[in-house]
Parts: structure tokens; C-alpha cells; sequence
């Protein structure tokens, strides 16, 4: 760990308390050592990155039940690379054309209530979002979503594929969106980025009869922060990867693998993809494939007692007659991850506290997203024991 803390300081950069979460802008989490040292191990040798792509697709298909999947550089990239495939199939003509969408079905159908800004990446790739649904129950002058049969009538020879965001709120159940998609034979995209904990999710969403699935390697994965999954169809998975590696070469001396087996069928080779900004490295790939697989190997519960027992170090050291109530609950967004919720008086005191923890020494962020109901929250996941100490001393000189 020290190695670690040492190579900050060597370039002179501050280290932060992570009690956030697993937040790009705070640089992700924390890997397991057996994760950097795989990535580590990477470094010392080259590989044919289609080969690597072949054993990521086999690690892959065992774990979430896909035909097919690749390691990409993040979830926003893997909804990008889907994208393309929708857009592309297997036509190397269409591929070199993107991101100009012209003479392709370029649109993607979006639920009005599902809009975010991670869907921008269907317009880095070339594609169009058309946003359906009136969701008054969210603007508290109605009770809908969008329904099913308003999604089959926006459906046009223009319409690409359907992008559904999974969350726990979300609306209409998936299973409703791929009777529609399965009916008009097009592909449903689901970006599940943040959906884990529960483990469960690697394998519901393909269950569920999605195409796609996108899914951050940086997040509770516990992979390198520049890593991600896309899982699902091999046809599609096959497009999304010749859009994303590099293509110079001879078209004579391109083999295809079993796993990609799709790519036969293309009429020739093209030229770099539109996934060609999403380079994904050796040391990616291979870190987020052992971090895949200690992820499935601890059982929910070995997990969630192991945030609990960190989060109720952070309770145990903090000062006694402050301002907050504290206490562990559920975080509700996410089945077995814990949080140490700090109730405050009021939202603009829990915002100070915030505000004066951020400029603490060392910074400490904490979970600020129900800052409006006066909450602060402790998530375990990308906290280090050793940070518990400077952790309760900053809330401590703060709030007392
Ligand atoms: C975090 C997130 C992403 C981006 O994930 P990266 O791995 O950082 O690219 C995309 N979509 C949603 C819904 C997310 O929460």
C-alpha cells in the first residue's frame, strides 16, 4: 500500500479520502493487489490483441451467459462500441462510414425518463436519439411512464435499436421493451454501468433477453478505472470489436477466432473503426478479467459483511456530541452495499460540513447525494481501513 502512496507524493499530488464511492472524478477505487499485479504482469510481454479479446470473450460468456463479450475502456465506451454495431452490423462499407450516419438506421430509441448524459455516447458513434414517453409521474402532474405500445409506434425503418438505462426505478420492465424490440427485430442496448452489487446482475440482464449489456470495469467490479464490459449477441459483439481494434494490416493476413466467428462473413476489412478512440490496453484487460473473477469468487454476503465491518470502524471512531445522527443502513439504490448515513439538522449544515470536509487536509468526500435532506453518507466501497483514522479526525475537527 505504501508503494502506492509514495508514487502520489512522488509527483506531487494530493491523495484524497475516498468515502464516496467509486466516482471517475475521484480517480475510481481501489484494485485488490492481485489485480495490480496482473496488470503489472501484462506489462513484461506483447500478445495479438484479438487473441486477448478471444480469452476475455470465454471469461466473459461463462460469467454473465452472453454468446460473446469484450473487454472495453469503460462502460460510456461500451455503449459507444454497441452503438456502432447496431448502426454497422457486419458491413465493412458502413463501418468506415460512421460516425456519418447517412443511408444507415441511425436512431436509438430513448425512454424520456431514462435520458442521461452517458447516452451521448449513440451520438459519438453516428447515431441519433429519439426520445419517447411522457413521464409526468417524475414532474408530479401525472402517474405514467412511457407504456409499451408508445414505444411500437415510434418505431420506424429509421429506428436502430432500443437503449434502456438499468436502474431499479427504471420503466418500463426490460422484459416489456424486448417484446417490443424482439416483435420489430431490432436490438435492445442496456447500460447496467452502476449495477452492481447484486452480483446477480451479471447474468439478469441477458437473462432478461437484452443484446448488449455495458458494464464499468471501474466501478464495484473493483477493475482498473479505464475498463469496461460489453456483453451479448457475438454478431454485435463481433462488429463492436473490428470497430475497435486496430486494423493495419493486410486484409490477407486478418484470421478470425471461433469466438468472433461472425466475422467471416465480411465482405472485406475496413479501415480503423469509430471505436478506434476507445483503445483499450493489455494491462486493462487482463486487470479487469481478474477482477471479473475474484468478483464472482466472494459470496454477496462475505462482501457485504466486509463493508459493514469497515463502515462500523468509521462508526465506532467517530466523536461522541456532535450535530448528526449516524447510523448504518441499507444504501436501497443497491442490494448488500452498506452506508453510514450522517443525519444532520438541516440541508445547509450538512452542505457546510460537506463544503469544509472537501477542503480538509487531506480532502475528504463523502457521498453528498442527498445533501438536500441534511444527508451525508460514508460508502465503503473505495475507503481503505487505514483511511478510518484521518477519516473520523477530519469529520471530527469539522463538526465539533
Ligand atoms: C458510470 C456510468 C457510465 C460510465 O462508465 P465508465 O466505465 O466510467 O465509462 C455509463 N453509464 C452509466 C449509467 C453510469 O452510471
Amino acid at each position: 500500500m505504501d508503494e502506492e502512496l509514495d508514487i502520489f507524493e512522488y509527483f506531487g499530488i494530493p491523495v484524497v479520502i475516498n468515502a464516496c464511492g467509486t466516482n471517475t472524478r475521484l480517480s475510481n477505487g481501489i484494485m485488490a493487489p492481485e489485480v495490480a499485479r496482473a496488470m503489472a504482469a501484462a506489462s513484461f510481454a506483447c500478445v495479438n490483441l484479438v487473441d486477448l479479446q478471444a480469452a476475455s470473450s470465454r471469461v466473459i460468456s461463462d460469467i454473465t451467459g452472453a454468446e460473446a463479450g469484450i473487454v472495453t475502456c469503460g462502460a460510456s465506451a461500451a455503449v459507444l462500441l454497441g452503438a456502432a454495431a447496431c448502426m454497422a452490423g457486419l458491413d465493412p462499407a458502413a463501418m468506415n462510414q460512421l460516425p456519418d450516419a447517412d443511408g444507415l438506421r441511425h436512431e436509438f430509441i430513448v425512454i424520456r425518463s431514462q435520458r442521461n448524459m452517458y447516452d451521448r455516447a449513440i451520438r459519438v458513434a453516428g447515431g441519433t436519439v429519439k426520445e419517447i414517453g411522457i413521464p409526468d409521474r417524475y414532474s408530479g402532474t401525472g402517474v405514467r411512464d412511457v407504456l409499451p405500445w408508445e414505444i411500437e409506434a415510434a418505431l420506424s425503418e429509421r429506428t436502430t435499436a432500443i437503449y434502456y438505462l438499468a436502474q431499479p426505478q427504471s420503466l418500463p420492465p426490460l422484459g416489456a421493451i424486448v417484446e417490443v424490440a424482439r416483435a420489430a427485430q431490432i436490438p435492445v442496448i442496456v447500460d447496467a454501468a452502476a449495477q452492481l452489487p447484486p452480483a446477480e446482475n451479471l447474468r439478469r440482464f441477458i437473462a432478461e433477453g437484452a443484446d448488449l449489456v455495458a458494464i464499468s470495469g471501474g466501478k464495484a467490479l473493483g477493475g482498473p478505472p479505464a475498463s469496461g464490459l460489453l456483453f451479448g449477441r457475438e454478431k454485435l459483439i463481433s462488429s463492436a470489436l473490428i470497430q475497435m481494434i486496430d486494423l493495419d494490416l493486410a486484409p490477407e493476413q486478418w484470421t478470425c477466432t471461433g469466438e468472433f466467428r461472425s466475422l467471416s462473413q465480411m465482405r472485406g476489412l475496413p479501415h480503423h473503426g469509430v471505436g478506434r478512440s476507445c483503445k483499450v490496453g493489455k494491462q486493462e484487460v487482463i486487470g479487469l478479467l481478474m477482477a471479473l473473477r475474484m468478483f464472482v469468487a466472494e459470496s454477496s454476503e462475505t462482501r457485504t459483511d466486509r463493508w459493514v465491518s469497515r463502515l462500523e470502524a468509521v462508526l465506532a471512531a467517530l466523536p461522541a456530541g456532535a450535530d448528526y445522527r449516524a447510523e448504518i443502513v441499507p444504501s436501497g439504490s443497491k442490494p448488500g452495499l452498506p452506508l453510514l448515513k450522517l443525519q444532520f439538522p438541516s440541508s445547509e449544515r450538512a452542505a457546510e460540513v460537506d463544503g469544509k470536509l472537501r477542503v480538509h487536509l487531506p480532502p475528504v468526500h463523502l457521498d453528498a447525494s442527498r445533501v438536500r435532506q441534511g444527508v451525508l453518507a460514508v460508502n465503503p466501497i473505495a475507503l481503505r481501513d487505514e483511511d478510518v483514522p484521518q477519516l473520523c479526525g477530519a469529520i471530527s475537527a469539522t463538526c465539533s
